[in-house]
């Protein structure tokens, strides 16, 4: 009996810690992004704004990958390097529906009758991503969304990152870890 209580309270006390280092990877990630991002000696409001934002909102709520994918969106809008989702970048036009390639050389979606050019992607992608930058973070924190969007969209996100920096953030291969350990759990 007294066992099977310490086991029970090892397991509570392992999801807890596991859930805060998590927290912890997510806030070092948000906060190492935003200064990455932050353009140099230039007073920025409203990046500081979002960020302490998005730190209030992963003390209050479970740590999720959506909530990451709309602080990322948001950041990298104020920062004017967001792709285009709403219309094609090359011709203007309409760019809604099957057929769709988004091509980041390019800046943004490309439609059918311009392509193919990039990498295709699938209207409930774009969709997602249109939808990142609206209402409050914790709503998109709750948001849930198939795996194959969700990866195409970290991936995505990550690429517009990668190509503005240069490099991998620091604190994203920390995310990456605990990801792989905790993979039984999906909300990462
Ligand atoms: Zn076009």
């Amino acid at each position: 009996m007294l066992s099977l209580e310490r086991f029970v309270v090892t397991q509570d006390l392992s999801v807890a810690l596991s859930r805060d280092v998590v927290k912890v990877a997510h806030a070092s990630y948000m906060v190492e992004l935003a200064r990455e991002v932050w353009p140099e000696h230039q007073r920025e409001p409203a990046i500081f704004e979002l960020l302490v934002d998005a730190l209030a909102t992963l003390a209050r709520l479970a740590p999720t990958a959506t909530l990451l994918r709309a602080y990322e969106y948001r950041l990298l809008s104020l920062a004017g390097i967001v792709p285009i989702l709403e219309q094609c970048a090359r011709c203007g036009g309409s760019a809604i529906g099957e057929g769709l390639a988004i091509n980041l050389q390019i800046g943004g979606v490309i439609c059918r009758d311009c392509g193919p050019v990039g990498q295709p992607v699938s209207a409930a992608l774009i969709s997602y991503l249109g939808q990142l930058d609206r209402d409050e973070l914790a709503q998109r924190a709750a948001d849930q969304v198939d795996r194959d969007t969700a990866y195409t969209a970290r991936e995505l996100l990550q690429q517009v990152i990668h190509g503005h920096l240069g490099r991998e953030l620091k604190t994203l291969k920390v995310i990456a870890q605990l990801r792989g350990q905790l993979s039984s759990d999906s909300s990462r």
